[in-house]
């Protein structure tokens, strides 16, 4: 999900900025200068909660009016995407230093079989101004910070968390990805998840997303019961696998690829399951929501989305 929806959740002022530059394709540049903090992108929003209808009534309108009918399969945007993906999980919260569920060493192996995993490659038809995204990630494991963790209101407050965590081994390579795995239920927040990017003080700019608590949350919840998870653990691996397609295939500004409504190849086929559960490149079991893909729409041999377009993979 790109900006329509932001200024429901960061800031009302932002509503005529975020409304007069969209689809002009350069809305995040706008957005940031104006806010003065990362975009916000690719929400994972709970299931039931649409808030792009009034979007999807728009376009639906616009499509009868011209009599024609809009590809829903995303569009290249210009931007870069990320050829691999190095990343690093970090679990922040007073809790996690004494935690002894299976979220930590879960979320590393998800990581590590997720690379070279043929889910990992529903990803890489995708191509940007410095190449082909390609299915290596590249785990180096986890960090924890037990401070207070925050909920997800403000891209900055993640960002800052980021940087400080990482201060004394940033990636410099562009292609850090650092999921934050926080002890902060949802609450009333619409959305599980998010994912963005920035750029720490001393220069090194990088991808990060957020995951809230998800544990007893019906609403971010893939109900797996299949795989031995842990409910709360089943629920970040899903979302995880959202985010990390998404900041993949369109890594915040420059933005990449998603379609005409600003939804992102994880958004497309949001709480759509092909099958119990999907299997990783290290054995591990997942359940996992697809992620669009533009060919196996246009070949017609993926499964359907909440909209029954049939353009979502999963590679099992
Ligand atoms: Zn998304």
């Amino acid at each position: 999900m790109k900006m329509r929806i932001l200024p429901l959740l960061v800031c009302s002022g932002a509503l005529a900025i975020t409304a007069t530059v969209q689809g002009q394709g350069n809305s995040q540049t706008e957005y940031l200068d104006a806010q003065k903090e990362p975009p916000m992108l690719g929400i994972h929003w709970a299931r039931g909660f649409q808030p792009n209808a009034r979007a999807a009534e728009e376009a639906k309108d616009a499509k009868a009016a011209l009599g024609t009918r809009r590809s829903p399969n995303m569009t290249n945007h210009g931007g870069v995407i990320m050829p691999q993906a190095n990343t690093t999980a970090i679990f922040w919260g007073t809790s996690w230093g004494s935690y002894s569920g299976d979220k930590i060493t879960g979320i590393d192996s998800w990581y590590q079989g997720f690379s070279n995993s043929n889910y990992a490659k529903t990803s890489d038809e995708y191509t940007g101004t410095n190449g082909q995204v390609g299915p290596v990630v590249n785990h180096s494991g986890h960090l924890i910070d037990t401070s207070a963790s925050s909920g997800g209101g403000s891209t900055s407050t993640i960002l800052s968390e980021v940087c400080k965590v990482i201060k004394n081994n940033p990636d410099p390579s562009g292609n850090g990805y650092y999921a934050v795995y926080t002890d902060t239920p949802r609450g009333n927040a619409g959305y599980c998840a998010w994912h963005s990017a920035g750029t720490c003080s001393n220069g090194v700019r990088l991808q990060f997303a957020y995951f809230f608590k998800l544990d007893g949350d019906a609403g971010c919840d893939p109900q797996d019961t299949t795989t031995g998870h842990s409910q709360g653990l089943a629920a970040i691996a899903n979302v995880s696998g959202h985010e990390l397609s998404e900041a993949r295939t369109d890594p915040a500004s420059p933005g990449a690829w998603y379609d005409s409504q600003g939804a992102e190849n994880g958004d497309k086929c949001a709480w759509t399951f092909n099958v119990p559960s999907v299997t990783f490149s290290n054995g591990t079991v997942w359940k996992i929501q697809g992620e669009w893909s533009n060919a196996a729409y246009t070949a017609g041999t993926g499964y359907p989305n909440n909209s029954g377009q049939k353009g979502c993979v999963d590679g099992h």
